[in-house]
């Protein structure tokens, strides 16, 4: 991902403020009142430029997709393609997943999905790895009981570096695909990196966990 300055962004995202929410903190324990319904709360932690959202949000009218992306220069990406996909179900956060608790409610959100996220492969950086245990306590303390992580990657190190982490921290493998695209898996929205990595050969490592409680 390139981060190019974008000048014009900040005016973008404010003009469009429908979509990526400002000042996010004022809407915790309030997601539902910004959708306007009661429909179940996705999230997409590191939502790039936001395909698989606003595709996910088209395909998924009665659920509701909200992307978190750190920098102000990718979620304008995002937030283009929802304005001009116009889904009333896709909100898009300028915002540090690491500070999720600070937007989102205790029993809040109803599934995380995590798209091919920054392997960080030296050992020494392991903690910035968004499956390492400290985020998972935090997916937990916004999930409903029993909450899902859906996670996809083409980094093999990282994905077992994840499948590790899951199992120290006890959550239970529903699905596990070493080859996505040639599972019998129905359904599948590429992501930006998806789609890049996919076209030059390389397998798709895909899993669904859940917490136990
Ligand atoms: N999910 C997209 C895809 O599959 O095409 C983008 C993948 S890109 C490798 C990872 C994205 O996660 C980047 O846009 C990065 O800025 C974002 N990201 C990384 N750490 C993050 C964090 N702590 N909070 C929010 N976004 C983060």
């Amino acid at each position: 991902m390139r981060f190019r300055n974008k000048p014009w962004a900040a005016e973008y995202i404010a003009e469009h403020s429908y979509y990526c929410i400002l000042g996010p903190e004022n809407r915790k324990g309030k997601w539902h009142e910004v959708f306007g319904n009661e429909h179940p709360i996705h999230i997409e932690v590191g939502t790039g430029k936001g395909t698989f959202i606003t595709e996910m949000a088209k395909a998924n009218p009665h659920i509701n997709y909200i992307g978190i992306e750190l920098f102000e220069s990718v979620v304008v990406k995002a937030l283009e393609r929802a304005v001009v996909a116009n889904v009333p179900n896709v909100k898009l956060l300028n915002v540090n997943a690491e500070k999720l608790t600070e937007y989102f409610d205790k029993n809040e959100v109803d599934r995380v999905y995590l798209n091919f996220s920054d392997p960080w492969p030296k050992k020494r950086h392991a903690k910035r790895r968004l499956t390492y245990k400290t985020f998972l306590d935090l997916y937990k303390s916004v999930l409903v009981p029993k909450g899902e992580i859906h996670f996809k990657t083409d980094n093999r190190g990282l994905f077992e570096f994840s499948l590790m982490s899951f199992s120290e921290y006890g959550l239970l493998l529903n699905y596990v695909s070493l080859d996505l695209h040639n599972s019998d898996y129905e359904g599948n929205i590429m992501t930006e990196y998806e789609e890049k990595f996919s076209s030059k050969g390389f397998p798709i490592y895909r899993c669904e966990v859940q917490y136990k409680e």
